[in-house]
């Protein structure tokens, strides 16, 4: 079954950025920021806060991700030579705070085990430089914001669509917002205390962590496809926003069109 695509990003390695980022041509800057905070958001998992530098603002639309220049010497085992030292790799981060806080970027970072870019940000600590460019990207809201939006994410996809969910409350979004957000353990749901206040809050936030290997979880359990089938039977006027790893989001966006979900209405970004 085929999905429609908005936003594929076959991104393993500089080469395929660098192709992308030309064939859009997008007007990018470059930016120097320091580390302001890093919070542990799961095991696995860190949310980093940037403050901008040089320049000290960034203008970018929910939804974006920036390019970080990593020192490609920071795999290298401690105290040995790195191979590759002075060299730099560029890898793609969803921006996971609001357009409306522009002297900052947050990042939501999964550890990957060897991985250069993710071994650089477990060194990283308060205070230290970082070089970005950005804002990258054409994961957006549609303009008109005469629908309900559904945003559905596993792990560190939730990024860009937390960006998004802050901006409309922002801007005070009438609407009802729904977020179906899966992973497997109850520990590792990422922003979790900060959705359930919001949902206590904002009366059309509607919250529905999912946990497939629950172990003293009293929620929703399964895969975020299928709590979404218990909450969403009718899919007029609504525009759903799906983020993650290329595996995940293909099989979503296979079973809501098997549930009935036209394809024009699934707007997603994928990783791989
Ligand atoms: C538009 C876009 C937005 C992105 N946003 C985010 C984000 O918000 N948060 C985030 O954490 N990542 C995000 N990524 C992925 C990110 O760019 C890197 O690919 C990721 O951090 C791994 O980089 P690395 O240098 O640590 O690993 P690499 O050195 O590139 O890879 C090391 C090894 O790990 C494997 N590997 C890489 N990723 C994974 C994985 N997830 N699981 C298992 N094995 C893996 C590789 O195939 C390789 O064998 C995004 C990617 C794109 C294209």
């Amino acid at each position: 079954m085929a999905c429609a695509c908005e936003a594929l990003y076959l991104v393993t390695g500089d080469g395929l950025l660098l192709e992308y980022i030309s064939r859009t041509s997008m007007p990018a800057t470059a930016y120097r920021a320091i580390v302001e905070r890093v919070d542990s958001l799961a095991y696995n998992v860190r949310g980093f806060r940037f403050k901008l530098a040089d320049p000290p603002k960034i203008e970018f639309k929910a939804g974006q991700f920036i390019i970080v220049n990593v020192p490609n010497n920071s795999a290298a085992a401690p105290g040995t030579a790195p191979a590759t030292a002075g060299t730099v790799v560029k890898r793609a981060y969803s921006i996971a705070s609001p357009p409306h806080d522009p002297q900052a970027l947050e990042l939501c970072i999964q550890k990957v085990e060897g991985g250069i870019a993710s071994t650089y940000f477990w060194r990283l600590k308060e205070g230290d430089p970082v070089s970005l460019s950005g804002p990258h990207g054409n994961f957006l809201l549609k303009d008109s914001l005469d629908y309900e939006p559904i945003f559905m994410a596993t792990g560190t996809g939730v990024a860009p669509l937390r960006a998004m969910i802050k901006h409309l409350v922002h801007v005070n979004f009438p609407r009802d917002i729904w977020l179906f957000f899966g992973c497997r353990y109850e520990h590792t749901l990422l922003y979790e205390s900060e959705f359930r206040s919001l949902a206590n809050v904002r009366h059309n936030f509607h919250y529905v962590p999912t946990v497939s290997r629950p172990k003293d979880w009293h929620g929703e359990t399964g895969h975020i496809q299928q709590t979404f089938q218990k909450h969403i039977t009718d899919y007029a006027n609504k525009e759903i926003y799906l983020c993650g790893w290329l595996e995940v989001v293909k099989v979503v966006c296979h079973d809501l069109q098997a549930l009935g979900v036209p394809a024009d209405k699934l707007h997603y970004e994928e990783w791989a």
